[in-house]
């Protein structure tokens, strides 16, 4: 449960206030697999009411556990994810499409969902354990980040052999 109560925020124009939850990937309904399964996950904001719309703005802190794609080691990484959102209140089934606002009912807003889509989207494409990974040895196997090994560095795909026989 990740609930917000507005209901001062919305009674007073300008006013802003802070919150901080402490929740986990079970909590916040990621898949089980998920990278952030078993750590613990901090999300802390602040909602400002701008006399327009509530104004939810924080970062999520979280620790994921991945398989770097280059030499296969399992690594963690902490990640601080910004997200925000801006919640309009409507008691009504009518919303705007067009308007890029969320909509909220009565004097609490469940950010659960918002804070799950903000972590969803910060999952990196390309999962490397560190800029400089050198990965494996395409040959042997070996992990070059932690070992040497004599595979030598200009061997020819055997696909590319045949060619090079052809050109000869
Ligand atoms: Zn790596
Ligand atoms: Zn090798």
């Amino acid at each position: 449960m990740m609930k917000i109560n507005v209901l001062q925020a919305k009674k007073e124009i300008g006013s802003q206030e802070t919150f901080e939850f402490v929740t986990s990937a079970g909590e916040i309904d990621l898949e089980d697999e998920s990278p952030w399964t078993g750590s613990e996950i901090k999300v802390d904001g602040e909602l400002t009411n701008n006399g327009r719309v509530l104004k939810i703005k924080g970062v999520i802190h979280a620790t994921a556990k991945y398989q770097c794609s280059y030499c296969l080691e399992d690594f963690t990484t902490q990640m601080d994810i910004p997200f925000g959102d801006d919640y309009q209140e409507n008691s009504s089934e009518e919303v705007d499409e067009e308007a890029d606002l969320a909509y909220y009912n009565g004097d609490e807003i469940d950010i659960a969902d918002l804070v799950r889509e903000s972590i969803i989207l910060a999952e990196p494409l390309k999962i490397v354990c560190s800029k400089s990974c050198r990965g494996l040895c395409p040959q042997c196997g070996i992990n070059l980040n932690t070992a040497k090994c004599s595979c030598s560095d200009d061997v020819i795909d055997p696909r590319l052999a045949v060619l090079s026989q052809l050109l000869k």
